[in-house]
């Protein structure tokens, strides 16, 4: 992050900051479905998934490969501990960022027992010699470990048993090909629908033992950007206003007063990406304007305004991605309180994914 409000705007560590910060990853795992049956919506994708892990559990073989994208806080991690779970196999957890050398990737690889699930979040940050490693471990099961240095270099072939790599991503677009290409199932998830974040709420609520109106649980998933991971802890704030500042009830009233304390509207667009909307249309006329300059615009970093700010914004209409850059839609004006301009702001929307 950069900018002088940087720490104050976020996302990161800010209520609707898509990524879990670290000292939420407890109180997650507690929420967490464990069985395919439990992971609310994303039909598609379960069903799939399903046919791709039944198959492979009825031939006695690891399951293909599976590539697993979409914005954060919707599922992929969840998925893949599903996937484990299903299989009755070993998980091992591990990131595109925590591999720095091929090494690394080789001393997990060469340690994986038969059947296992490697898991690679953010796999699309591989570094190179390591993603090249790992495409030739997938179709090939086998990793060439180097043994000694310089000329007298030896590359000593080491055969691998089965495992099945779930890899997760927020830019499948920045995998290269041949990686890409050696997933047998790429499941795309998309942002919850409404009715779908009220059963994720409700389910955890359950496992935290607090009682919710229906109600303060439909305000909760209407506010939360079509993300689960946003849902559950919007949830856990209203219940410390509850306990707090309330009378212990999780009700309308709470979920209200909680979410304004917390600065969520009601369309669920926390204070980045209000700001994001009103730098394109009060200093940028409504844009195109390039995508880096409204980054420096709110004092983010690119990849935050593009990976957690703009997917909903665009998802929900307010915001318009141009060939010829970034451009707020008359929704965004309207939520502003803003008047539009009078000729048209909304040009094609580029297609394609994000
Ligand atoms: P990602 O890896 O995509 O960033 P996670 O799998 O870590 O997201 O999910 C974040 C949190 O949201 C998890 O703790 C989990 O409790 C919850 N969650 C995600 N997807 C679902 C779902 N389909 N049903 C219920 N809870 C979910």
């Amino acid at each position: 992050m950069n900018g002088p409000d940087a720490e104050e705007q976020g996302p990161p560590g800010s209520l609707t900051d898509p990524q879990a910060v670290p000292p939420e990853r407890a109180a997650e795992a507690a929420l967490r479905p464990k069985r395919l049956d439990e992971f609310v919506g994303q039909q598609v994708v379960r069903d799939q998934l399903s046919l791709v892990l039944d198959a492979a559990t009825a031939r006695e073989r690891s399951p293909e490969h599976v590539l697993l994208s979409g914005p954060p806080g919707l599922g992929k991690t969840t998925l893949a501990m599903i996937i484990a779970a299903e299989i009755s196999a070993p998980l091992r957890i591990t990131s595109g960022p925590a591999i720095q050398h091929a090494g690394d990737l080789a001393a997990i690889l060469s340690s994986l027992d038969e059947g296992e699930v490697l898991f690679i979040d953010e796999i699309h940050r591989l570094a190179r010699p390591a993603e090249e490693m790992l495409y030739i471990a997938m179709e090939d099961f086998r990793v060439d470990v180097v043994v000694g240095k310089g000329v007298g270099a030896t590359s000593i072939p080491l055969e691998l048993p089965p495992f099945t790599v779930v890899g997760a991503t927020t830019r499948a677009g920045l995998l290269p090909a041949p990686l890409r290409d050696r997933f047998g199932f790429v499941g795309h998830l998309d942002f919850y629908d409404a009715g779908e974040l009220l059963q994720v709420v409700q389910r955890s609520a359950q496992r935290l033992e607090v009682e919710i109106t229906a109600d303060a649980a439909g305000e909760i998933a209407s506010r939360s950007r079509g993300t689960p991971r946003i849902a559950n802890r919007l949830l856990r704030r209203v219940r410390d206003w509850a306990q707090v500042r309330g009378d212990g009830n999780l009700d309308l009233i709470a979920a209200r007063a909680a979410l304004e304390v917390y600065e969520v509207d009601q369309r669920g667009l926390d204070r980045l990406d209000r700001s994001v909307l009103s730098a394109l249309c009060t200093r940028f006329a409504g844009g195109p304007v390039g995508l880096s300059t409204l980054a420096v615009a709110v004092g983010e970093e690119t990849e935050t305004v593009e990976t957690m700010v703009e997917p909903y914004l665009v998802r929900e209409g307010f915001l318009l991605r141009t060939p010829r850059g970034r451009s707020a839609a008359r929704a965004a004006w309207e939520h502003l309180g803003l008047a539009p301009p009078e000729s048209g702001t909304e040009t094609a929307p580029m297609l394609g994914r994000f």
